[in-house]
């Protein structure tokens, strides 16, 4: 229970100041809650805080300052206290970083108030400009969404004028609306589709699970295509039917739109929105509203794992296996890992759900600590696709051309039979590296140890790494040699310069992060594909993310090799995943899909299985590589990035830390390194990496902890702790 605080007793604050150690004040007048979310002054400012227990009996009474208020939000609950002090402890991230990722609402110091938003009306404008449509579109795109009219000017790219003009006018309503209401209620008794006897029995298991009220986590297998969202939302039913709350984190802003269409054919109502798309105004509401009781279910990234529930039941982690769910700046967390950990707390069922399930959660299953469920077969009369590899040691092709005749004709056999075909090649832009042919320079970005990737659709020379970007010069930066800089290899950019010539009459829509400017736009392209406006399909792995394009038949991998170099532990499982869900997309109608493999080692372990679809015997063979190397899931990993604007003093502190690694010895770790990191520079601060190996049982944060602790961070070095990593750049 909540302890409660009389006016002038002392309470310990947490504030989101970047501060170690929690504040003490006097209670407010009238006193205040554990948890209680408060404004304290600190120096002259005010700042907020929550009131995190008794405050230490030490300080001389006359110097404590009193809080100014409690705020009117409910207050933080126990179960999301000890959930930010776990995630803090096993990540080793300050509590004030925790605090702040469990309020990232806007406005939530201000009172409850009315406020001018911002509708759809019901006239039609005298004058359509193209200003004006995109007022319009944004408010049919985002119905439910509440905007000011800031929100609404910004999101649609005019002048508040513009809006103005349109309320005049009746096409846009202007009302004067409280803050924060409610959701509309889901229709949880409504029926969900008739299942199949698969289907049927892992939608029984997961609502058991739901109805006991205990944590528990589940994997859910399923081939694209199965069935697994129309079975998780079984669950979500169960959960509110219990009066529970339900998250699902997708790992794709993209896929929100899709996915808030089927729970609204389902439930008869839209969900929660919380991703970086989210206007401001909405988040707050969403944030008051979860922690009220006023939203049913939730649907986000990773980051609404932080939302203050009021009684959450159930967690689905669609796509598991995303390497989006690792968070790689700020607090670095896997939102997979710690949706497991928030479900224990919480007594909450966690759902992992893939095709492809990432190694962790397969050796979880495995080990009995997660159930397993799968669905073998596709949904209706779709069948998986056929994959084999074109050996591309046997194909001719000219230089610059990397579609092979063998696969130039199957995509021709499609598109003459009116399917699509998808061509996937997982790199941005037009060419990776451009080369001076006078002298050999490669161009690279000025801050980071990376070659600038060229996009000719920007016109542009980008830094992936840092994003920095700078016009394509005329001329060689070394040698000044006019008009001899050359693209080398492919990206997506240059594969549809390459489709144009090979299939000059194919209509070609080309998918990639990149290349839309809001996620509108790209939303828009996707329809666009899935109603068959375009013959063929050019994409990065965004495609691989769960859209649904029913025309699609034949899936292209043009460079299958690509993942499988580099010496990354995951190289394997990630290749494996990606590949296999690339060509889930072809086939998901009533035509058999095939997908095409160009690689030139068809004989390798990874392109076997992937070609085989034995999945089973992939991961064991992983998982015995793994084990074998005392790697993770079978052992602990932590990577130690240090940085700073001179090599030196970063690497003699990687040097210092080499030596003291007395405690790291003590529960059986190793130190590696240091050495400059894969990327050694970037955004102009040089790189050290330290890798720390530990036994799986072995305490490793208190032992990183103990190892860290008697360095001092001097100047502009800085040092982040990555528990877990999952890229080593
Ligand atoms: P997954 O999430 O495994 O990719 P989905 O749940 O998206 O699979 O199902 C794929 C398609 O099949 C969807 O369009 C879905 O509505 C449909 N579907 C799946 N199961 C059924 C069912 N039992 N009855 C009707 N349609 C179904
Ligand atoms: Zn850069």
């Amino acid at each position: 229970m909540a302890e409660f605080f009389d006016e002038g007793a002392r309470v310990a604050v947490l504030t989101t100041q970047p501060l170690d150690r929690l504040l003490t004040y006097r209670a407010p007048e009238g006193g205040c809650w554990e948890g209680a979310f408060v404004e304290a002054p600190l120096g002259p400012r005010r700042v907020m805080g929550v009131v995190w227990g008794p405050g230490e009996q030490g300080f001389d009474a006359s110097k404590l300052r009193a809080l100014v208020r409690v705020l009117d939000v409910p207050p933080m609950r126990a179960e999301m206290a000890e959930f930010l002090t776990r995630v803090g402890d096993y990540t080793l991230t300050p509590m004030s970083f925790m605090l702040r990722l469990a309020t990232r609402a806007p406005g939530l110091t201000n009172p409850p108030s009315m406020r001018k938003i911002y509708r759809l009306g019901h006239r039609e404008p005298d004058r359509m400009t193209e200003a004006r449509e995109r007022v319009l579109e944004v408010l049919e795109s985002q119905a439910q969404s509440a905007f000011t009219l800031k929100e609404l000017a910004e999101e649609a790219g005019v002048t508040s004028s513009v809006v103005k003009g349109l309320v005049k006018q009746g096409a846009v309503e202007e009302e004067e609306s409280p803050r924060d209401l409610p959701f509309a209620h889901l229709d949880y008794t409504a029926k969900g589709k008739d299942l199949t006897g698969d289907q049927a029995t892992a939608s029984e298991a997961l609502r058991a699970g739901v109805r006991s009220g205990d944590f528990g986590a589940t994997l859910l297998r399923g081939v694209t295509g199965s069935g697994k969202t129309e079975v998780y939302l079984e669950a979500v039913a169960e959960c509110l039917s219990q009066g529970r709350q339900a998250l699902v984190l997708l790992p794709e802003i993209a896929l929100t739109s899709e996915f808030l269409k089927r729970v609204e054919e389902r439930f008869g109502a839209k969900p929660a929105e919380w991703h970086s798309g989210v206007t401001m105004t909405e988040r707050r509401r969403v944030w008051r509203m979860v922690a009220e009781g006023g939203a049913q279910m939730v649907i986000g990234a990773r980051s609404a794992l932080y939302l203050p529930f009021r009684d959450i039941g159930l967690i689905v982690v669609d796509e598991e296996h995303d390497s989006s769910y690792k968070q790689e700046d700020g607090v670095l967390y896997s939102a997979r890992d710690m949706a497991v950990l928030r479900g224990s707390i919480n007594g909450a069922q966690v759902v992992l759900a893939s095709a492809t399930p990432s190694l962790e959660t397969w050796a979880n299953a495995e080990a009995g600590k997660y159930k397993r469920l799968d669905l073998t077969s596709r949904f209706g009369e779709a069948v998986l696709p056929e994959m084999r590899a074109i050996d591309m040691r046997n194909e001719s092709l000219p230089g610059n051309r990397w579609i092979s005749p063998t696969l130039a004709t199957a995509v021709r056999g499609r598109i003459e039979e009116g399917e699509q075909a998808l061509i996937f090649l997982n790199r941005r832009g037009y060419a990776p590296v451009t080369v001076c042919r006078a002298c050999g320079h490669q161009i690279g970005c000025d801050h980071c140890d990376a070659r600038m990737v060229e996009h000719r659709f920007l016109k542009r020379l980008v830094c992936h790494q840092c994003g920095e970007s700078k016009p394509m010069p005329e001329a060689c930066p070394t040698c000044e040699a006019v008009d001899k800089l050359a693209p080398v290899g492919p990206g997506v950019e240059r594969m549809a310069e390459e489709v144009a010539e090979v299939f000059p009459d194919a209509r070609v829509a080309v998918l990639s992060s990149d290349l839309f400017a809001s996620a509108r736009a790209l939303k828009a392209q996707i329809e666009l594909i899935a109603a068959g406006g375009a013959d063929i399909i050019i994409g990065t792995q965004i495609v691989a993310k769960g859209h649904n394009f029913p025309k699609l038949t034949l899936v292209g991998v043009i460079d299958a090799d690509l993942g499988l170099q580099g010496s990354d532990l995951r190289a394997a499982e990630r290749t494996f995943q990606l590949i296999r869900q690339v060509a889930g997309r072809a086939g998901r109608g009533d035509v058999a899909g095939l997908a095409l493999l160009q690689t030139f080692q068809p004989e390798h372990p990874v392109i076997r299985a992937i070609l085989s679809g034995d999945e089973e015997s992939f991961w064991r063979s992983e998982a015995s590589e793994r084990q074998a190397a005392g790697v993770p899931p079978y052992g602990r990993l932590a990577g130690v990035v240090i940085s700073s604007p001179e090599i030196d003093p970063a690497m003699s502190l990687g040097t210092a830390l080499a030596r003291a690694d007395a405690p790291i010895r003590k529960i059986g770790g190793q130190v590696f390194g240091p050495a400059p990191a894969p990327i050694a520079r970037i955004r102009g601060r040089h790189r050290v990496r330290l890798l720390v190996k530990a036994p799986k049982s072995a305490p490793l944060q208190s032992a990183l902890r103990a190892w860290l602790a008697p360095f001092d961070l001097k100047g502009d070095i800085r040092l982040s702790v990555d528990i877990d990593p999952q890229s080593f750049y």
